[in-house]
């Protein structure tokens, strides 16, 4: 925290947007407002660090989780310009989803949390628990970076496109698409993070979502096999980044 204070003091800012790993206290009314709360990195438990910055800077800080900001800025300057919903996805060392509908990112009882929905074990699956602390069988504890080494003794970088691990990978990519056409019908499925950097994976994880669909729906996005529907970031790398930005300009207003 010093070093990051040290390094906006003299910027002569005019505010600052966080995109923030979670879970986080996005109640405004509440008094830990801007807070991160329940996490296994101990010493963020419970930090105050949207009123830490506001404190040190003297200016508006707006705050959301990474992912919804990731998706914020997907939505207003990237892969999902000019529609009104989309979910952005990052797969990496976790994994994390933010939801933006009607322009604006989804909060509710907390935030989304859509790396740690329940998932069906895909055939062949030799890890079905997966390796969350929190849930047994989550997307997180099957398909994030760290589940690929438990369950396969090496990195996913190391493991060639024809690696058994990538069916599974896709498989269970595929039911997050699967799972959140179904329950949020957003107009864009974005895939983001270190493991998509695999960018095979992208037409098997289409491929398979189709597969799962099950010809249940109908829709011109449908019919060329989801390749203008479940899509890399417009922004690349840069989705977190813009979207923090896009955090400060909110907070100016
Ligand atoms: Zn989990």
């Amino acid at each position: 925290m010093p070093r990051m204070i040290a390094f906006f003091k003299d910027e002569g800012i005019r505010a600052l947007g966080i995109g923030c790993f979670g879970p986080l206290d996005l109640d405004e009314q509440s008094p830990t407002y801007g807070s991160i709360t329940a996490t296994p990195k101990l010493a963020w438990r419970n930090y105050p660090i949207r009123s830490a910055f506001m404190e040190a800077l003297g200016v508006p800080v707006g705050i959301d989780t990474d992912v919804n900001a990731a998706a914020l800025a997907e939505s207003r300057l990237g892969a999902a310009r000019g529609l009104e919903s989309c979910v952005y996805v990052t797969i990496g060392t976790g994994i994390g989803g933010g939801v933006i509908v009607n322009g604006k990112p989804v909060h509710g009882l907390t935030h989304p949390e859509m790396g740690h929905q329940l998932m069906r074990p895909e055939p062949g699956e030799p890890m079905p628990d997966g390796v969350c602390p929190y849930h047994k069988g989550c997307l997180e504890g099957l398909a994030a970076g760290p589940s690929l080494t438990r369950r396969w003794g090496k990195p996913g970088k190391e493991l060639p496109p024809d690696h058994k691990a990538w069916v599974l990978e896709a498989g269970y990519l595929a039911q997050l698409c699967h799972n959140a056409i179904m329950t949020l019908s957003p107009k864009k499925i974005i895939l983001g993070g270190g493991v998509m950097g695999q960018t095979f994976l992208l037409d098997m994880i289409r491929a398979r979502t189709v597969e799962l669909l099950g010809g249940y729906l109908t829709s011109p996005v449908l019919e060329d096999g989801l390749k203008g529907y479940i899509v890399a970031p417009g922004l690349g790398t840069d989705s977190g980044i813009m979207g923090s930005w896009l955090l400060a300009v909110e907070a100016v207003k």
